[in-house]
């Protein structure tokens, strides 16, 4: 277990400081208290920090555990936060756990934790020595300690909501002095009002770049991000392909089944898209029923076989009231066209995807058209399309 330190702790501070504010019409403070003030005010002020710099909140979490190694030291330190909407924490910093410990411990929040006792009261709880403590309160993770004192912090966020709670521990008892204790809740608080604003950003960011229905992204992030990936090509002379996708006679989906059922149709190809696609792919929604997909490095015959592997992938696919779509189920018709081989213009290309996506639809939807070929990829399902339906889009 590691042993506390007993340096000063204005040694930690690099020489190159904020300004402290004047504290106006306040008693000059003396050296000692204006020591505590100054040290309170940096890890405040290295806690914003973090949000000037990555806005992440591993990052913020990581700096919280510095600034609590440094300044408060103690045996066992976890910075646990809300995860999705579960009833219960994941740590996202911490010191004195073994990496298992932490990575494995899911913090429930309930009457008989630590965790759920700060989160439901909003309020720090202080164990000044457990060999006195009678309540059937658990403290974990981590073994169990027959004494010692706990502090656990809620991290508060807006509108009196706690996102996360900061537990400390010593072990040795009535070791956490008033005034480390109101430090702390000054450097929880912080901490809980800049990871909420990380948060909301990344929240915001994420809405603004997704389409809301399909999850995929929406079509002012593609141009930002194909503009991006094209330049990128362009430059190292690497491949790239793009490929159009659109949902074969969906208007009659819609009309035979309603909207809402087409609504959870497209949910779905966006979802079947997305599983067969790698990291590095991108997936947009560029129009109603229109995916746009951009394969990075990708040429044009690995993009044919990616082109045909969606187009199988919706195809084998089980949609309901498939089976009222004119060729018998939910298919797709794709247009791909590639980078170098058929343009060394990113618009261009972009034009001829569309452009091999219409002859796929001409020459009877659910293959996939290929730029330059002047016929659709020949590669069909065993599925015979029926000829009556193969009238241009
Ligand atoms: P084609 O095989 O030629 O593509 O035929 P299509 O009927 O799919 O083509 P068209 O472009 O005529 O119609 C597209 C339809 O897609 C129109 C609309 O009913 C449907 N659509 C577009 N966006 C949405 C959406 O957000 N939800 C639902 N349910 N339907 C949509
Ligand atoms: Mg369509
Ligand atoms: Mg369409």
């Amino acid at each position: 277990m590691a042993k506390i330190r007993k340096t000063s702790p204005l040694e930690k501070i690099p020489p190159v400081l904020p300004a402290i504010p004047a504290l106006k019409g306040a008693a000059k403070p003396s050296a000692q208290e204006a020591e505590r003030l100054f040290l309170e005010y940096y890890c405040l002020y290295r806690i914003a920090t973090t949000l000037t710099e990555q806005m992440e909140v591993e990052r913020t979490a990581h700096e919280v555990k510095k600034i609590v190694r440094d300044f408060f030291p103690a045996q066992q330190f976890c910075l646990a936060l809300l995860e999705g909407k579960k009833p219960e924490l994941a740590i996202h910093s911490h010191f004195g756990f073994t990496r298992q410990q932490a990575d494995n411990a899911r913090l429930a929040l309930n009457a008989k934790n630590i965790f759920g006792v700060v989160m439901r009261r909003r309020r720090p709880v202080y164990v000044s020595n457990l060999k006195n403590e009678t309540a059937a309160i658990s403290y974990h993770p981590g073994r169990r300690h027959k004494q010692g004192a706990f502090l656990a912090l809620p991290l508060m966020a807006s509108s009196h909501r706690a996102i996360g709670v900061m537990r400390l521990y010593r072990n040795t008892p009535d070791s956490f002095s008033p005034r480390e204790i109101e430090a702390l809740k000054k450097i929880a608080a912080q901490t809980g009002h800049v990871i909420e604003k990380v948060l909301l950003y990344h929240e915001t960011r994420e809405q603004s770049i997704t389409d809301e229905l399909t999850g995929a992204f929406n079509r002012r992030y593609f141009n930002q991000r194909y503009e991006a990936e094209f330049m990128r090509a362009s430059r190292y002379d690497r491949a790239l392909s793009v490929i159009m996708l659109d949902i074969d006679h969906f208007k009659k989906f819609n009309d035979t089944n309603g909207h809402l059922l087409g609504d959870k149709v497209l949910k779905m190809v966006a979802h079947v898209l997305e599983e067969s696609l790698r990291k590095a792919d991108l997936l947009a929604r560029y129009g109603g029923e229109e995916f746009v997909i951009v394969l990075p490095e990708i040429n044009k015959e690995k993009g044919r076989k990616v082109a045909e592997k969606l187009r199988r992938a919706i195809e084998r696919t089980t949609f309901p009231k498939g089976d009222t779509q004119p060729l018998g189920q939910i298919t797709v018709s794709l247009g791909l066209a590639s980078f170098p081989e058929d343009t060394e213009h990113g618009n261009t290309l972009l034009a001829l995807a569309d452009e091999a996506l219409y002859q796929a639809k001409a020459l009877g939807r659910n293959q996939v058209g290929i730029a330059g070929n002047g016929q659709a990829s020949k590669a069909r399902s065993n599925k015979a399309v029926a000829p009556a339906f193969a009238t241009t889009p």
